[in-house]
């Protein structure tokens, strides 16, 4: 009888176990596909975030930019970063460095992650097979170390997210990259919004999330992700979240 009440207590206990840890699944935003607002996105960024926020229990929020770096809008989006002295990341389009080394210098010497997104951006041609994906990405990379040598970063963002790519995420990650979709979102991929539907969208696509990582752009003729930045920052500050690169 001891020995059954005994194994009672076990299960018990582990039962007892499971609920306690539910609850931290559950609240670990990110862990599961959360749709970003209807509507927000351009048709090719309608994916669900995939990859799971880096794992803390710290109220932080990871700024990103995808598509930069450019004459018009980055240095712009620099200085806003500069001014309130918060880190975000950079996920690059390594044809675009041409020129514009010194603005992927700033980035680094001003202490912002940078990540690889693309050479290209063309969808046809990098999500063709994994050779194509993994060219892509070594092209990316060698255009980065050509204006920082020491660049090793190991973080990537699919153009488009990674949704639906269940492949190619697989070559991604034999490659050593860690890849990174958002939970959170702006919708200034689409065209037209104002600064003030972008500040609506990352409050409304970040609520109830202790780790949002929010998509923004970098790319040509992204003036109101500019305008809109400094009070996406007021909000995540004021409502207690640290700045955080990946
Ligand atoms: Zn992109």
């Amino acid at each position: 009888m001891k020995k059954i009440a005994a194994a009672t207590a076990i299960l018990i206990a582990l039962v007892a176990a499971l609920f306690c840890f539910l609850p931290t699944f559950a609240e670990n935003p990110g862990h599961r596909a959360q749709k970003p607002a209807a509507d927000q996105q351009k048709a090719e960024e309608k994916s669900p975030p995939d990859t799971d926020p880096p794992r803390t229990d710290e109220k932080c929020v990871y700024l990103t930019f995808d598509d930069g770096p450019t004459d018009s809008v980055t240095p712009k989006i620099l200085d806003v970063l500069a001014r309130e002295k918060v880190p975000a990341t950079f996920f690059v389009i390594g044809q675009q460095i041409k020129n514009r080394e010194k603005i992927l210098q700033r980035e680094a010497d001003e202490g912002h992650a940078i990540g690889i997104h693309t050479y290209t951006h063309i969808y046809s041609q990098i999500y063709s097979s994994a050779e194509a994906l993994t060219s892509d990405i070594e092209k990316c990379r060698q255009a980065i170390r050509a204006v920082l040598p020491t660049f090793d970063g190991k973080i990537y963002r699919f153009p488009g997210g990674s949704y639906g790519k269940q492949d190619l995420r697989d070559t991604v990650r034999a490659l050593g990259y860690t890849y990174y979709d958002w939970n959170a979102a702006t919708g200034d991929a689409e065209a037209h919004r104002s600064a003030a539907e972008l500040f609506e969208n990352a409050v409304l696509s970040s609520k109830e999330k202790r780790q949002v990582i929010l998509l923004m752009h970098d790319g040509v003729g992204y003036a109101s992700t500019i305008e809109a930045l400094p009070q996406i920052i007021e909000y995540y500050r004021e409502n207690g979240y640290t700045f955080r690169t990946l």
